[in-house]
């Protein structure tokens, strides 16, 4: 070792000289004498001895002790109290600061050189071990942090994700909620089949980047996780289910803006589950789950979509107990006349009259109230109910259609919704002849919707299958377009009447310049290919002008009509005979 430096700290002058010269003999270097506590503090932020050697009883507001205890929060300087008080408590309090000795003066020269020697050797020592120690701890937090921490998108991974949840559910208060939103590209595959890996690389940092500041931006307390290729879960305290929607719809939106990656530009749209704790689950897993399924039911309904977890969802999987007793009471709800019809005007923008409605189911539960279609439609599907209840809702569109039409109203096309399982049964076609036969009504007012997911998957038979049905005289939708593949060139194989445009390209028409365009072209080329092209979900002026301004035919949205129940819809129509006069 160097030459030792060492502090005195003694208010007796005489004693403290005396000591320094004992130890200049001894070979020591003592550097500074002081009379008090304070200075020697002041003295230590700056340099710092090998030792100090401390008289407890000092001049000053504080004595050697607490003088001592001080200097261990500031710095690792070894400390040997010279003292002529030993008693008990003087001992204990000394033994706190983790003093390195106790000499009881007078002292002998060599119990000082011996105090020294072992005071410094133990230093050195444990020195030794809490560098060491920091060195480990230095290197497991960086481990740990890379354990948790993905190194492409900088995200926490999903080992944060417990301790994340944890977290904000310790955060909210008793009204609160935590929603999951489980977030995933659509077609990300298919789009990545045409990027290289950096340029993938690139589209998921971007997205993460997007995210983050996203959720950082929101206002409440929330965290983004990625999960694994393009699936992010973000995590968000809230106040109402409602915000939750919200946020899903921003984040579609900014996801939906253009992402640059060299010379391309890309569009994405994304699907997104929500489940929230506590209602739907205390547990982060099973949240996970729920917010999976629903984000897989949003993408089956046409992508680029959010949906909220429903215990419905869970019959597929795991016939759980809520979704087994939905299922049961489902099986019940047509002879007991729970479900129930309501309809959404359409209107023609050049005439602007009703010229239509699109029948859309709700479920009347006595008990648990009023279900939309996204809760029991799944269900209907899974357990086959989907076959009487989808045929009830063709008899029911057409026989009300027909009851107007006697009673002098309109003469309106009624849209049915035919999801894939309907439109796979066999005897379809039968149904629909059936139904029209019973109804007595004629076959051009009824439409049927189908989605492009329903179509894409055997192209060659649903093509025939949809050309039979034209045979019977309906007319067929290609609904919600603008969620799926999108290419009406790949669509044009399909014996389509009407084109309904989804409101994720509609929304916002007016500031959004690409939705615009796109938009404007969609309706170009679906009147070139003879179709009649709807826009729904409109919900302002600003989205109807513009689609007014792009020729666009019929409309349907909030901002007119919302679904009504029969004899809303009736007293609609009859006060309003033929012409309908928005504002
Ligand atoms: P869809 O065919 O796309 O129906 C349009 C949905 O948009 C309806 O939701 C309607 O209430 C809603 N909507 C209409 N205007 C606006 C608007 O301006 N803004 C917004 N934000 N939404 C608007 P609904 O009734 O909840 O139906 C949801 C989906 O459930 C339907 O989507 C359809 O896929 C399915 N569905 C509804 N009824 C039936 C049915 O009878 N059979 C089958 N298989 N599916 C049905
Ligand atoms: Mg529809």
């Amino acid at each position: 070792m160097n030459q030792v430096n060492i502090v005195i700290v003694e208010d007796e002058i005489i004693i403290a000289k005396n000591i320094a010269r004992k130890l200049k003999n001894l070979n020591y270097n003592v550097c500074k004498i002081f009379a008090s506590g304070q200075p020697l503090i002041d003295y230590i932020t700056i340099q710092k001895p090998d030792i100090i050697l401390m008289d407890i009883a000092i001049r000053g507001e504080m004595d050697g002790i607490e003088t001592a205890s001080k200097i261990k929060d500031i710095a690792d300087i070894p400390v040997i109290f010279l003292t002529a008080y030993a008693t008990p408590e003087v001992v204990e309090r000394a033994s706190e600061t983790s003093c390195y000795g106790y000499i009881v003066k007078p002292f002998k020269d060599e119990e000082l050189y011996a105090t020294l020697k072992i005071a410094l050797k133990k230093h050195q020592e444990n020195s030794i071990v809490k560098k060491s120690l920091q060195d480990t701890i230095k290197e497991y937090s960086s481990q740990i942090e890379n354990l948790y921490i993905n190194n492409q998108t900088n995200l926490p991974n999903r080992l944060f994700l417990r301790d994340s949840f944890d977290y904000l559910v310790a955060s909210i208060n008793g009204e609160q909620l935590v929603a999951v939103l489980n977030i995933s590209i659509d077609r990300f595959k298919k789009i990545s089949d045409f990027l290289s890996k950096e340029q993938q690389d690139s589209l998921i940092t971007e997205v993460a980047q997007r995210l983050q500041n996203y959720v950082e931006s929101c206002g409440g307390q929330g965290i983004t996780i990625y999960m694994k290729e393009d699936h992010f879960i973000i995590m968000i305290t809230l106040d109402t289910k409602i915000q939750a929607n919200n946020y899903a719809k921003e984040i579609s939106n900014l996801l939906g803006q253009a992402i640059y990656l060299e010379n391309q530009e890309i569009f994405l749209s994304t699907s997104i589950g929500i489940a929230f704790y506590p209602s739907d689950s205390f547990n982060i897993e099973e949240l996970l789950q729920q917010s999976e399924k629903a984000r897989d039911y949003a993408r089956s309904q046409g992508a680029n979509r959010h949906q909220s977890f429903s215990f419905a969802f869970n019959v597929k999987i795991s016939r759980s107990s809520e979704g087994l007793h939905l299922e049961a009471e489902l099986h019940h709800a047509l002879e007991r006349e729970q479900l129930e019809l309501y309809y959404q005007p359409k209107i023609d923008l050049k005439t602007n009259s009703i010229v239509g409605a699109e029948a859309l189911v709700r479920w009347n539960h006595p008990t648990m109230g009023r279900f939309e279609p996204y809760k029991f439609i799944p269900l209907a599907e899974e357990s086959g109910l989907i076959r009487p209840i989808g045929e009830w809702i063709l008899n029911r569109a057409c026989q009300q259609n027909k009851a107007w039409q006697n009673a002098g109203l309109n003469d309106l096309t009624i849209s049915v919704n035919i999801s894939g399982i309907q439109f796979k049964q066999s005897d379809l076609f039968h149904q629909v002849t059936q139904v029209l036969f019973n109804s007595s009504l004629e076959p051009q007012y009824l439409e049927l919707e189908l989605t492009e997911n329903i179509l894409v998957e055997n192209i060659k038979i649903n093509i025939q299958k949809l050309n039979i049905l034209k045979k019977a005289g309906v007319k067929i939708t290609l609904d919600n377009f603008g969620t799926g593949y999108s290419s009406l060139g790949y669509l044009q194989q399909f014996p389509f009447d009407i084109l309904k445009i989804d409101s994720c390209f509609t929304h916002n028409i007016d500031s959004n310049k690409i939705n615009a365009t796109i938009t404007k072209n969609v309706i170009d080329m679906a009147h070139d290919l003879g179709l009649t092209v709807v826009a729904q979900g409109i919900e302002t002026e600003a989205e109807l002008n513009n689609l007014k301004k792009c020729n666009c035919d019929e409309i349907q949205g909030f901002l007119f009509y919302p679904p009504l129940n029969a004899k809303e819809f009736k007293n609609l129509l009859l006060s309003n005979k033929s012409i309908y006069s928005h504002k």
